[in-house]
């Protein structure tokens, strides 16, 4: 049991929650969306920003603090291993705003829905910097020369996604497309598989349960990501 990837292949990989879940990290679905009490709408979207900046940053700093504790797990390093070998035909679209693929030793990653640990001004150009730190109150909240509140890194419900230029020109490349652990309902990350469909590529999902658009890939393997992707990715002849 192996995903073939030939030497003339491009490999797009999308991770979602899933592929950090054996990591420690919660994924977004059950528990009512709740998140250790946080409703996901009052926290993550601009219009929660601008009505309780204080509890946006709360939310990512409890974030900040649980993720720093978190190591990559198989899945991760199995990933790291495949970009080893196919080098500049591969690539890594992650929506997880967690840095374990980087931890695991991946360099060819886009962070289409933002980073954890980076923080931006929410006014100017400044460009993203790192920031580990957490904030607790409002007065706590560090401004920007211009004025502006630092806010996080994170692309929020009605923002547009990073990357995007480079995902469908990655996406317009792709020979194999591998989804794992996401549950293909938030867009447009959920839609990328039909356009490799669309140009004949090999369309493969990996994750624990059945997602919303698993009738789009052609291969399914249902089980956790820490297992199968070692054992469907990494031992492939590449
Ligand atoms: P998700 O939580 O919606 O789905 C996670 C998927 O991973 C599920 O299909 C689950 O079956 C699977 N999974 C769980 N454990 C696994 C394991 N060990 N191995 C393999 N698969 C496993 O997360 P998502 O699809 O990444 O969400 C997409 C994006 O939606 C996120 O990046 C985030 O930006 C955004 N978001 C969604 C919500 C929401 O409520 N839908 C909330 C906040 C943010
Ligand atoms: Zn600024």
């Amino acid at each position: 049991m192996a995903i073939d990837v030939g030497e003339s292949d491009f490999l797009f990989v999308l991770t979602g929650a899933g592929v950090s879940a054996e990591s420690g990290i919660p994924t977004f679905r059950g528990a009512g969306g709740l998140w250790e009490g946080y409703r996901i709408e009052e926290v993550a979207c601009p219009e929660a920003w601008e009505a309780d900046p204080e509890l946006v940053w709360k939310f990512y700093s409890w974030r900040r603090q649980k993720a720093l504790a978190c190591r990559p797990n198989p899945a991760h390093v199995a990933l790291a291993e495949v970009e080893k070998r196919l080098g500049e035909r591969m690539v890594i679209c992650t929506q997880n705003v967690d840095e374990l693929h980087e931890a695991a030793g991946s360099r060819r990653v886009l962070h289409m829905h933002g980073r954890l640990f980076q923080s931006r001004c929410e006014k100017c150009e400044r460009p993203p910097f790192p920031d580990t730190n957490s904030y607790e109150t409002l007065a706590a909240i560090p401004r920007c020369a211009c004025g502006g509140r630092i806010r996080p890194h994170i692309c929020w419900f009605g923002e547009v996604p990073f990357h995007m230029e480079e995902i469908f020109a990655a996406l317009g490349r792709t020979t194999v497309f591998v989804s794992i652990g996401t549950s293909g309902v938030v867009y447009p990350a959920a839609a990328f598989v039909q356009s490799v469909r669309a140009r004949c590529g090999k369309t493969v999902y990996i994750g624990l349960e059945a997602p919303e658009n698993l009738p789009l890939f052609a291969e399914r393997y249902l089980g956790k990501a820490g297992e199968l992707v070692p054992r469907l990715l990494a031992i492939s002849d590449l």
